[in-house]
């Protein structure tokens, strides 16, 4: 279950970034993923919640937000949003492979709120 692991490095990073600027209380934390990530969203929350039970991180959620899957046409260089990685066709020129990804692989922590 690749969700754990990813709550696990999560936590961590909270838990340092709290440290590192004096916060005792978690409240929430961003996290951008991309659609590439194929991360389930309530299942890196459940993931989350058990990794910080009783942990001084239990009080406070996960805001997901998801950057969609963008390309660059490798044809006629065009940016489009297919629907999945397994069906990129362009929609001006119906080229379906060599296009650049642009966006879709992103996962970071954007921002943590705590006191
Ligand atoms: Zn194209």
């Amino acid at each position: 279950m690749h969700e754990l692991a990813i709550a696990e490095s999560i936590a961590g990073i909270i838990q340092q970034e709290m440290d590192k600027n004096g916060l005792v209380v978690f409240s929430e934390a961003r996290v951008v993923y991309g659609q590439l990530t194929a991360i389930v969203p309530e299942a890196l929350e459940v993931a989350f919640q058990c990794v910080c039970a009783n942990t001084s991180l239990a009080d406070g959620k996960l805001e997901m937000e998801m950057v969609p899957l963008r390309v660059e046409c490798g044809k006629c260089k065009q940016e489009f949003g297919p629907e999945n990685e397994y069906s990129m066709q362009c929609p001006y020129c119906q080229t379906q492979i060599g296009h650049r990804l642009l966006s879709g692989k992103e996962l970071y922590i954007a921002s943590i709120e705590g006191s």
